[in-house]
C-alpha cells in the first residue's frame, strides 16, 4: 500500500474510534430522581431527602429550588467530580435540604419544590441529561386549636380516665399525654352535644409510680407537623400502696423456682439467685413483650358496660401491693403486683371479662399460660397461670364466655387466675371497671352523654 493509502485507514480507523466514543459518552439517559409525592410544611423547620442515580455518565450537579407566591429560593445544591472525557461522576448520591419556612419567608398555602440533576453525558450541549422532578407542597403555619369539652376529670393513681375534646382540624395524630407516655385518640361524635365532626375521645391512664408533677394533657399534630397542646382541670386521686412481705418457702424455691431455671437454663445451683432473675430480668422482659401486643389494640372500642370479676372467686391479692420477697428474713428481691389474684376451686373455668377479641393464647414467661383480651381503644384483660387455654388469636369472644382453666402455670406458688387490665402501656385497678357505677359515671357518660 501507498503511504496516502495507509494514511486513510489510519484516518478511517481514528474517526471510527471517535465516532464509538462519542456515541457512548452522548448517552441519552437522564439522572433518576426518587423523592416524595408531595411535602408539607409546618412552622417548624422540615427536611427533605432526595436520592439520585445515574448509572451512565454519572452524575454532576443537582440542586432543589423552592417556589413559593414571593419568589424563588436555592435551599440545596451540589457538584459531583467526574470529568467530561471519561464522565466518571458518582452512580448515586443523595441531597438533602432544610427548609425553614420563617427564614425563607413563607407564607400559608400552595408553593413547589424542583429538583434538577445532570449527569456527565455530552448531550445538551456538553452540559449532560437534565433531569426534573415538581414536588407540591403545601404550607400550613398554624397549629389545630384544641378545645377539651369534659369538665373536671378525676383519675386516680393507677388508674383510668376519658377524655373528651374538639380539634379544629383532622389531626395526624392526636390524644392524651401523660408525662412522656401517649394515648391515641380516636373521632367520636356522639360525645358533644351538638354531634359535631371534629369532637374526638381518649382514654388515658396514671402509672401507680408517676411522679405528683407528671403532666397531663391533650396534644394534636396536624400532617404538617404543627403541634398543640392543651391542659385540662385533672384531679389526681392518691392510692395506698400497701407493702406486702411474702416468704419464699424451700418447698417454693425446690419446686416451682427449680421447673422454671431447667426451663430457662438458669444456674441449677443456686435457687435464690434464679428467682431473681426470674422475678427481674424475665419479668421485664415478659412485660415489655405485653406492651408489644397490647399496641395491637384496635382504635374502636368492643367492651360494653361494667367489666365481670371471676365467678365465685376470693380476692387473695390486691392491685398495687409493693411485694418484697424474702428468703430466711432476708428481703431478695421485690415487684409491684399490677393486678389481682383471684382463687377459687383449682382448674375453675375463666371467663372473658368483656367483650373483645383475643390478642394473645400462649406462654407468656412468668405469667405462664396467658390469654390477653383486646377490649379496643387500648383496654387489655390479661388472665395469667391457666392450666388449659380454651381461646383462639384473633377470635371475638363475648362477655362470660369461657376461655380457659386457672392453673398455676408460670410464676405462681399456687392454683389462681391472675386478672390485669391495661389502658395503653399501663397497669391500672381493674376494681374501676368491674364498678358498673365508676364505668357508667367516668367513662360511658362521657362517650355518649
Ligand atoms: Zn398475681
Amino acid at each position: 500500500m501507498t503511504r496516502s493509502a495507509w494514511s486513510l485507514v489510519v484516518l478511517l480507523v481514528a474517526a471510527v474510534l471517535v465516532a464509538a466514543v462519542a456515541w457512548v459518552r452522548a448517552e441519552g439517559d437522564a439522572p433518576a430522581i426518587a423523592a416524595p409525592e408531595s411535602f408539607s410544611l409546618g412552622k417548624l423547620p422540615r427536611a427533605l431527602a432526595v436520592d439520585l442515580s445515574d448509572q451512565g455518565s454519572g452524575l454532576r450537579t443537582a440542586s432543589v429550588t423552592l417556589s413559593h407566591a414571593k419568589g424563588e429560593a436555592v435551599v440545596a445544591q451540589r457538584s459531583f467530580s467526574g470529568n467530561p472525557l471519561s464522565g466518571g461522576g458518582p452512580a448515586t448520591a443523595s441531597l438533602e435540604a432544610s427548609l425553614d419556612p420563617e427564614a425563607l419567608g413563607l407564607a400559608e398555602g400552595d408553593a413547589f419544590l424542583i429538583v434538577e440533576a445532570r449527569d456527565w453525558s455530552w448531550r445538551g450541549m456538553l452540559r449532560g441529561n437534565l433531569a426534573t422532578t415538581r414536588i407540591p407542597v403545601s404550607v400550613d403555619l398554624s397549629p389545630p386549636r384544641i378545645s377539651v369539652r369534659s369538665g373536671l376529670t378525676y383519675v386516680r393513681r393507677g388508674g383510668a380516665a376519658l377524655v373528651v375534646y374538639r380539634t379544629s382540624e383532622e389531626p395526624a395524630r392526636d390524644g392524651v399525654r401523660v408525662g412522656d407516655r401517649h394515648y391515641d385518640g380516636i373521632p367520636w361524635p356522639a360525645a358533644c352535644p351538638e354531634g359535631d365532626a371534629g369532637c374526638r375521645i381518649a382514654l388515658f391512664a396514671l402509672d401507680v409510680d408517676d411522679g405528683s408533677d407528671t403532666a397531663i394533657r391533650v396534644v394534636a399534630e396536624d400532617a404538617a407537623g404543627n403541634v398543640a397542646s392543651a391542659r385540662f382541670d385533672a384531679r389526681v386521686q392518691e392510692r395506698q400502696t400497701p407493702r406486702v412481705p411474702i416468704r419464699l418457702s424451700q418447698r417454693f424455691l425446690e419446686g416451682k423456682i427449680a421447673d422454671l431455671s431447667d426451663a430457662w437454663d438458669l444456674d441449677p445451683g443456686d435457687r435464690v439467685a434464679a428467682f431473681r432473675t426470674i422475678n427481674e430480668e424475665r419479668r421485664r422482659q415478659d412485660e415489655a413483650r405485653i406492651r408489644e401486643l397490647v399496641a395491637r389494640s384496635q382504635r374502636q372500642p368492643l367492651w360494653q358496660g361494667a367489666f365481670r370479676q371471676l365467678y365465685n372467686s376470693k380476692v387473695t391479692s390486691l392491685f398495687a401491693e409493693r411485694r418484697v420477697y424474702t428468703v430466711d428474713g432476708e428481703a431478695v428481691s421485690k415487684a409491684t403486683h399490677y393486678g389481682y389474684d383471684l382463687a377459687s376451686t383449682a382448674g375453675a373455668p375463666i371467663t372473658a371479662s368483656n367483650a373483645g377479641r383475643v390478642l394473645f393464647a400462649g406462654n407468656l414467661g412468668i405469667y405462664g399460660d396467658t390469654v390477653l383480651i383486646d377490649h379496643g381503644l387500648g383496654v387489655v384483660s390479661l388472665y395469667g397461670h391457666l392450666s388449659i387455654i380454651e381461646a383462639k388469636e384473633g377470635e371475638s369472644v363475648t362477655r362470660d364466655q369461657v376461655i380457659g382453666r386457672t392453673g398455676a402455670t408460670g410464676l405462681a406458688g399456687g392454683d389462681h387466675l391472675h386478672f390485669a387490665i391495661l389502658v395503653g402501656d399501663t397497669y391500672v385497678d381493674p376494681r374501676e371497671w368491674w364498678d358498673a357505677r365508676w364505668v357508667r359515671e367516668h367513662i360511658s357518660v362521657r362517650m355518649n352523654p
